[in-house]
């Protein structure tokens, strides 16, 4: 397939590599000045998706999606699948693919979990809103990007998943931090801590997968001085998405919102911009109550 690839960062470059590797023609345009192994560059967007069978976009917002989207969809063929990768607000996807769809095209909202890691191992997971015809057309690209897609429903039912998962791991981040720092207070073992609640009702993914505590559990961020991995600025990025679409849609998420206000302290007015976001455990570790 004749694929253009708009926005070649961290993500974007890894999975536009590993659909040259699988054989497509891939042409890519950025703002930024990169070079991506197998990508050839177009001098503007507009001139990536000239003739382009699907158009894929891995954006930092909605903002940005939706000036892009002005600029090339009058320029896609029509019936070409313009899917986007990007994690943006759930208004800007929808707004995003009803312009897509007026113009004849197959929109789809596919927000990616997985990382960089993820990106360049071709083991994302994609989670999906739109039609069936546009996935049946995206289903071989995605296939090779990632190693699962779940069709969430209709456009913006995509980011809608990834917003709730987010919020949900923000939350059992910051819970199973806050539990660490306790229990070192307590005099409990670190181990004995991971031993108990990884086969106990406290698991998740934060303490089985990811565990915060260096030299505990599998190998994650805490054991490489809380390098991301994921980065607390993005999850606060997906944290305030979820707290614009709960306000937009009147849900209330008071664990969220909480979780919020945590992760924009830690990033913005102390020392979590660029760490990862498990480095919550040093931060309560030296903190006091009150
Ligand atoms: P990034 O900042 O590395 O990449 C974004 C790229 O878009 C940059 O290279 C930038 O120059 C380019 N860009 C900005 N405006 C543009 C424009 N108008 N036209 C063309 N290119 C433009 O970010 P990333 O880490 O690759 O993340 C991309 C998206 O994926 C974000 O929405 C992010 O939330 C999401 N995401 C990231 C991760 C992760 O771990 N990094 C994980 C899941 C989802």
């Amino acid at each position: 397939m004749n694929i253009a690839f708009i926005g070649l960062g961290n993500m974007g470059g890894p999975m536009a590599t590993n659909l040259y590797r699988a054989g497509h023609h891939v042409t890519g345009y950025d703002t930024a000045s990169v070079a991506v192994q197998g990508v050839s560059s177009a001098h503007s967007a507009v001139d990536a998706v000239d003739g382009a069978d699907v158009v894929i976009t891995m954006l930092p917002n909605g903002d940005i999606l939706r000036s892009v989207a002005n600029e090339i969809i009058p320029a896609m063929k029509p019936g070409a699948v313009f899917l986007d990768c990007s994690t943006v607000d759930v208004e800007s996807a929808r707004a995003v693919a009803a312009q897509a769809e007026a113009a004849g095209l197959l929109p789809l909202d596919a927000p990616v979990s997985g990382g960089i890691g993820g990106a360049t191992a071709g083991t994302l997971t994609f989670m999906v809103g739109g039609s069936d015809d546009a996935l049946a057309k995206a289903a071989p690209l995605l296939d090779i990007m990632g190693q699962k897609t779940v069709h969430c429903g209709a456009s913006g039912n995509g980011q809608a998943a990834k917003i709730c998962n987010n919020m949900i791991l923000g939350v059992t981040m910051i819970a199973t931090c806050e539990a660490f720092a306790l229990a070192d207070k307590l005099g409990l073992d670190r181990q004995a801590m991971f031993d108990v609640v990884s086969t106990s009702s406290g698991y998740s993914w934060s303490m089985n997968a990811y565990c915060p505590a260096p030299g505990i559990g599998p190998k994650s961020p805490a054991d490489n001085g809380y390098a991301p991995g994921f980065a607390a600025d993005l999850m606060l990025k997906d944290l305030r998405l979820s707290q614009q679409a709960a306000e937009a849609a009147d849900a209330d998420t008071p664990l969220g919102q909480a979780a919020t206000d945590l992760y924009r302290r830690f990033v913005e007015e102390e020392d979590g911009k660029g760490r990862d976001f498990s480095a919550m455990l040093p931060r309560f570790e030296g903190r006091r109550r009150g």
